[in-house]
């Protein structure tokens, strides 16, 4: 027997399953209930704000590569050249600045500055650096496997700042709980049969808050070539509802590179097709007062030539306090704006061919 018969069930199979699937993928969204679930499970005291650098954003960590494993991930990192794992570390150096200069003189403020530390770390200077890990999974993809599309948030927060926990709900609890709910959505097609031509890679960063500095150190020790990533889609903030928007909350920020015309025509396509908000593109500008862009990790795979795009609700009186809390989180929208990035990574992993 020869396999042109087989080949040919096989096209039929595949167009049989494309021509049920396609109509349905544009009805599938991401549960308001896991959403809420995860959003409460990572601003839970326990975390203490998740700092990097604390026992508290390890836990965040673990508590993320928890869901991946349920979600069936891949492991994408290497240890020892033949285990996998969900972990990549590395390490920060910080040093203590005391007096800061303004305009308007000196004050007496001190903070820490970080920056990436090279390792191994060498004992003696190990009192100024902390370890700190980004966390990442894999679903393979079918005939377009080598080929990925990056979802990503981070994962961390401020910690204790005056002696309060800063929970960060929206920051960034609302993207972390975003990736890891499209996770279980992409799993739970695929244990139908249903998976993307390319490869989908989850990753959630920390060091976001010290610098963009996980997703910096991501991009420079990728266990996957840069130049294999066909898109980042990063979510950060995408729970509240700015001033702007307070009487037509059902919107999102997009900001994306500079000739990422592409992408931000598949975002719109997406968003006609499943769940029809405004995308609201006032601060998509590399010169825009905001400077959006630039603070938040798609930053870094824009310096690496991926193309890349932003969703957030843009910033409002919660931003970085101990107020920005799970309750005031609006999950509605979270659900409608983490739909609208797993539309839009459903139609990048699955390219016209
Ligand atoms: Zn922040």
């Amino acid at each position: 027997m020869n396999n042109t018969f087989l080949r040919y069930l096989t096209v039929s199979i595949t167009l049989i399953t494309r021509a049920y699937s396609q109509p349905a993928i544009s009805s599938v969204s991401v549960p308001v209930s896991l959403l809420t679930k995860h959003v409460y499970a990572l601003t839970d005291d326990s975390f203490r704000g998740r700092e990097t650098g604390t026992t508290g954003q390890l836990k965040a960590a673990q508590y993320c590569v928890q869901s991946f494993r349920a979600s069936h991930l891949g492991s994408v990192f290497r240890v020892d050249s033949a285990y996998g794992s969900f972990y990549q570390p590395y390490f920060l150096s910080y040093s203590t600045i005391s007096l800061v200069k303004t305009e308007r003189g000196t004050l007496p403020l001190t903070y820490k500055r970080y920056e990436l530390a090279p390792s191994p770390v060498t004992k003696w200077d190990s009192s100024q650096v902390v370890a700190s890990h980004n966390v990442a999974g894999l679903l393979i993809g079918t005939d377009l496997k080598q080929e990925v599309v990056v979802i990503s948030a981070h994962y961390d927060h401020l910690g204790y700042v005056e002696g309060r926990i800063h929970p960060g709900a929206d920051d960034n609890a609302s993207g972390t709980a975003s990736v890891l709910s499209i996770a279980s959505v992409f799993d739970s097609l695929a244990r139908q049969g249903i998976r993307s031509r390319r490869t989908i890679l989850f990753a959630l960063f920390s060091g976001e808050e010290k610098g963009l500095l996980g997703s910096r150190y991501f991009v420079h020790n990728s266990p996957i070539p840069v130049q294999q990533f066909a898109g980042n889609l990063n979510i950060d903030m995408v729970g509240r509802i700015d001033y702007k928007h307070r009487k037509k909350p059902e919107y999102c920020y997009l900001i994306a590179g500079p000739k990422d015309d592409q992408l931000r025509k598949l975002v719109s396509a997406a968003n006609k097709r499943s769940v029809a908000i405004e995308l609201d593109y006032e601060h998509d500008s590399m010169n825009d007062s905001k400077q959006y862009f630039y603070r938040s990790d798609q930053y870094n795979f824009h310096n690496f030539g991926v193309p890349a795009v932003f969703f957030t609700d843009g910033e409002h009186p919660d931003y970085h306090r101990p107020t920005d809390t799970a309750d005031r989180i609006d999950y509605q929208i979270l659900s409608k704006r983490a739909t609208l990035v797993f539309q839009t990574a459903w139609l990048l992993a699955n390219p016209d061919s």
